[in-house]
């Protein structure tokens, strides 16, 4: 069984879209203990078969899960079927890469499977082709993402501290978001502080530098994000963000007594709400 947990972005910048119609970005992630499940099994049939148990996403090649196990084969000239249960708990279309991150799972346990001779830094590179955040998701832990995501610099956890969730009851496209981001007027974030305060473990330098590109142009089409936000803050966040292109966001929470209590609030009128911790690296993989 594979473990294949959500992230949240600290921060996301975007800095320019690049000849190939990528966005260059630089985004500070950190990976929480939210997680599909995804179990993968042999086949004598030279196929994949992908059980995916839940009516939001699809059962074949436009799901993540089974484009990462057609590749893993091509890849490796596998021959013998995979037969993969997936078990969703992340939000989809969230902010929260759930894709990426059984995507990344696939590779890690396509690899265990089949005893390949591979390394993490060999199905990154796969895993680069299948989206923007699957080479994150396959080394998980805290890292700063750049180039148009693929580049990863691992990171130290932010010290222990509660991530408060919530997912208003809507979608968004990406796709959509990048497409109304005009990049000369948004706010961006201070990565290299960022990236400073995780170094240094300063909790409060962390809330402080805690910023979103894309918070803007999401808050535009969805007023109910900024709204949530701010829930949040007034109920005693130490810190509040949108991940990714939204909807989802997230609190950061010292006081385990603060954090329930946000928890709580939130319970009030948003239906999908979690309460979970960061993880560290190696706990991400096990
Ligand atoms: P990101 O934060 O990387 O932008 P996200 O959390 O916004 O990702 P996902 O949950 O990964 O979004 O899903 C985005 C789209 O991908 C959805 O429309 C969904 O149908 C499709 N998809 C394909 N495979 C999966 C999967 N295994 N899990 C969730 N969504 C998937």
């Amino acid at each position: 069984m594979e473990k294949a947990p959500a992230k949240i972005n600290l921060s996301l910048d975007v800095l320019h879209k690049r000849e190939d119609g990528f966005h260059e970005v630089e985004m500070v992630m950190t990976t929480i203990d939210l997680a599909d499940r995804v179990e993968l099994s042999y086949l004598e049939e030279d196929k994949i078969l992908l059980e995916a148990e839940s009516r939001y996403v699809p059962n074949d090649e436009r799901n993540l899960a089974y484009l990462a196990a057609k590749k893993m084969k091509e890849y490796f000239s596998v021959t013998g079927g995979v037969h993969i249960k997936l078990t969703k708990h992340v939000p989809v279309a969230a902010g929260l890469a759930g894709g990426s991150s059984d995507a990344a799972a696939v590779l890690r346990g396509m690899a265990r499977l089949f005893e390949l001779d591979t390394t993490p830094g060999e199905l990154a590179q796969i895993g680069a082709q299948i989206g923007s955040d699957v080479s994150f998701c396959v080394h998980g832990g805290t890292a700063l993402a750049t180039g148009r995501g693929e580049k990863i610099e691992e990171l130290p956890a932010p010290p222990p501290c509660w991530v408060v969730l919530a997912k208003p009851p809507i979608g968004v496209s990406t796709k959509t978001i990048y497409q109304a981001l005009d990049i000369k007027e948004a706010h961006h974030p201070d990565t290299e502080a960022m990236v400073m305060a995780l170094r240094e473990e300063d909790y409060e330098k962390i809330c402080r530098h805690t910023g979103n590109t894309l918070e803007g142009v999401t808050v535009q089409f969805h007023p109910e994000v900024a709204q949530l936000k701010e829930h949040m803050l007034q109920a005693g966040a130490d810190a509040s963000l949108m991940s990714g292109s939204g909807p989802t966001v997230f609190s950061l929470v010292e006081q385990d007594v603060k954090a329930r209590r946000i928890y709580n609030h939130l319970k009030g009128f948003c239906e999908e709400v979690y309460m979970v911790r960061v993880l560290g690296a190696k706990e991400t993989l096990d």
